[in-house]
């Protein structure tokens, strides 16, 4: 209990250092786009470059109107200087033709009205989208934030899974385990030299090792038969799902004694829903299932630790 506690500090030691790289490497990202950002060019905008800038390219109908107000200086029909804007039609008038019954009930302004009253709009709308702009940008910047941080729990439990690879418990127990059997082989070949006494105690010990093995099957069939469940299971665990599958697991175990008559699939298959075509066509939903599942052990380890605590 206490070295897995040390472990699992470590590694939640290790996740926040990530943590805090990642997070100071996002700050600073979103640190150097507010620099290039939004007040410089609003700046410009204000400052009278707004023909330059925007007309041109993101509004053709104000363009176009631009364009009107330097044409002809002087009307056509009623050789009259064009000194009136229609606001509807978006022309050049002289006073007669505002008088006409074409314009009458049109909004008139003076031209220089008129322009100044565009680039007064054309400013706003400027200023409303680089606003905009700016409030997209922090989402942006939130999303790949996020990103980031999805990133940092994978590469902690890819660290997690090649630690467990590296240090893998059953295998270094199996092999002290067969390592004991030699011994004890090698003690049954000397056996007739020895007393009865000594062949007692080998047996005792032999007998504890036995234990010890039997132990060890339970635990790891078990273990497997979860795994199995992970692998097939087609959809996303849930924490009732589990405890189900582990409680019909174990009375297999208890009930039957015989490990080897323990059919595959017969627990898996009892649970309705679960296909063998399951996750293994889907990384993500194998992943899904393989960290419910490691939650579900945290958990129970933790409610354990607790229990042991009150009595
Ligand atoms: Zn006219
Ligand atoms: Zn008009």
């Amino acid at each position: 209990g206490g070295g897995g506690g040390g472990v699992e500090r470590d590694r939640q030691q290790r996740s926040s250092s990530i943590a805090s790289n990642g997070s100071a490497s996002a700050l600073s990202g979103s640190g150097l786009l507010n620099s290039n950002s939004g007040n410089n060019n609003v700046n410009h905008g204000s400052n009278g470059n707004l023909t330059n800038i925007g007309v041109g390219h993101n509004n053709n109908n104000h363009n176009n109107s631009l364009d009107k107000l330097k044409m002809a200086e002087n009307c056509m029909t009623h050789a009259m200087p064009n000194t009136l804007w229609c606001s509807v039609c978006n022309i050049l008038l002289c006073r007669a033709c505002a008088a006409t019954e074409e314009h009458r009930t049109h909004v008139v302004k003076n031209k220089m009205e008129a322009k100044e009253s565009l680039h007064a709009d054309i400013s706003k709308e400027l200023l409303g989208m680089q606003k905009t702009l700016n409030d997209v940008q922090h989402l942006v910047l939130k999303q790949r934030d996020f990103l980031l941080k999805i990133l940092e729990s994978c590469t902690t439990l890819k660290t997690q899974i090649e630690t467990e690879l590296l240090n893998h418990m059953p295998t270094l127990e199996i092999t002290e385990i067969r390592e004991n059997l030699c011994k004890a082989r090698l003690c049954l070949d000397i056996l007739d030299k020895q007393t009865p006494a000594e062949a007692v105690k080998l047996y005792t010990t032999l007998h504890a090792e036995k234990q010890r093995l039997m132990t060890k099957y339970q635990e790891m069939f078990l273990q497997c038969k979860l795994d199995d469940m992970i692998r097939n299971c087609g959809y996303v665990f849930d924490f009732e799902l589990i405890k189900q599958a582990l409680v019909q697991m174990h009375n297999c175990v208890l009930n039957g004694g015989n490990l080897d008559n323990f059919g595959v699939g017969s627990v898996i298959g009892g649970l309705n829903g679960i296909t063998a075509a399951g996750s293994h066509q889907n990384p993500i939903l194998l992943l899904a299932n393989y960290c419910i599942s490691q939650l579900y052990s945290r958990q129970m380890l933790l409610l354990k630790q607790q229990q042991q605590q009150q009595q």
